[in-house]
């Protein structure tokens, strides 16, 4: 199938589900070669995630000529690729720790608008997968939004592998009610980044307004 025709019915299903709210999707194109990225904008895409930096900077640099694209940094992140990070993205997802924070507004370069940084939330609590607790993301939503280089908003989650969707729909339940929380007490959060192929819709029922999709658009990833 064509990524217009994948697309076409992710659109469809994105309207049929919330047609009142506004959702921006990403389109995850790691392990995609740069012409599949250039037929998703051709689609109206704007929005493109990235993991692996060494392989986002180089599509990002030969993709210079498309306008208004932003390049959303979503995989872990090791502390000497964040100078590489800040210069070249315009979101980063995945940020769980202080430190990696105060690199990224260290590094964003002061002609750029401030980064805009979503925090990771650990939200099914699994030991293997990275992520801040409920607390953790508290404490560093406050030191993110004291950065002068970052714009804290809003917050990201990768949930286990459950069997069961009741267990998967508390998780997104868990993140849109500390999502609202930190709406209230952060002046710029304004996404709740959850759902990816596979649970996209259960996402945006739960209250998602950003979801993550690489497969579903892209087609399977080598
Ligand atoms: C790869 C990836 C996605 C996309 O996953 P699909 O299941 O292919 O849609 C979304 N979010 C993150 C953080 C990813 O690493």
């Amino acid at each position: 199938m064509s990524i217009s025709s994948r697309w076409k019915q992710i659109h469809h299903k994105i309207q049929s589900h919330v047609p009142y709210r506004e959702i921006r999707t990403i389109a995850v194109s790691k392990y995609h070669p740069e012409d599949k990225i250039k037929e998703a904008y051709q689609l109206g895409l704007r929005n493109f995630g990235e993991s692996y930096i060494q392989e986002a900077v180089a599509k990002i640099e030969a993709l210079k000529s498309l306008d208004d694209i932003s390049w959303h940094f979503i995989g872990p992140i090791q502390s000497n690729k964040t100078r590489q990070i800040a210069n070249h993205f315009d979101w980063v997802q995945s940020v769980s720790r202080e430190k990696i924070a105060i690199k990224l507004s260290q590094y964003r370069p002061s002609d750029k608008p401030p980064l805009n940084v979503l925090v990771q939330v650990n939200v099914s609590g699994d030991p293997a997968k990275s992520g801040a607790n409920f607390e953790q993301a508290e404490i560093l939503a406050l030191k993110i939004s004291n950065l002068h280089q970052l714009c804290f908003r809003g917050i990201m989650c990768i949930p286990a592998l459950y069997d069961n969707q009741n267990e998967l729909e508390q998780d997104f339940n868990k993140m849109k009610s500390f999502y609202d929380h930190l709406k209230s007490r952060f002046k710029h959060v304004d996404t709740l980044s959850m759902g990816m192929s596979n649970d996209y819709v259960l996402a945006l029922e739960q209250g998602s307004n950003m979801i993550r999709i690489g497969t579903a658009l892209f087609g399977k990833r080598y």
